[in-house]
């Protein structure tokens, strides 16, 4: 049997999402007689790949860097949801917004930057506000939670194979 091709991925978030789904412990055995892994933050695959039945986005939208691989991921998936609430709303992802993109930057980069030569150019350009996936990615499904529950999560797998 063909194994569904899984793909996740964080975005701006605190990786608490991806933390639940590794709670599913002994579970994700099971599971993975289903799913071949493809992508994510425990592998070591550099590039995301095409071809991707699913994808689980943990994350706000918050700079260049998310923006475009938000837009690669879409590209190459049949099947987008967002992964907790940063996804789904902003939520702690976004609690920068009211200040503006400015401050944060002032903040992080000058007012608390002890690095000798400062945190380099390799950083990647923050957007004005942290938007929701939805905000710029068409999106398929939502699994709600700060993190959701890993049976929430395993329970959202079962019903999105069903739709591919
Ligand atoms: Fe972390 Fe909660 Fe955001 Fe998930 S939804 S990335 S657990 S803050």
């Amino acid at each position: 049997m063909k194994r569904i091709r899984l793909a996740t991925a964080w975005l701006s978030g605190c990786s608490g999402c991806h933390m639940s789904l590794l709670n599913l412990h002994g579970d994700l055995l099971e599971l993975f007689e289903l799913y071949e892994l493809v992508y994510s933050p425990f592998t070591d695959i550099k590039e995301f790949p095409r071809n991707v039945d699913i994808a689980l986005i943990e994350g706000a939208v918050s700079s260049q860097d998310n923006l475009e691989m938000a837009r690669i991921i879409r590209e190459r998936t049949l099947i987008v949801a967002s992964l907790g609430d940063c996804a789904l709303n902003g939520n702690v992802t976004a609690l920068r917004n009211p200040k503006g993109k400015t401050t944060v930057i002032d903040a992080a980069y000058t007012q608390h930057n002890n690095q000798p030569g400062g945190f380099g150019s390799d950083v990647s350009t923050l957007l004005n506000s942290a938007l929701p996936l939805h905000h710029v990615i068409l999106v398929n499904a939502f699994i709600s939670g700060c993190p959701p529950e890993p049976d929430q999560i395993r329970s959202a797998l079962k019903q999105l194979a069903v739709r591919l």
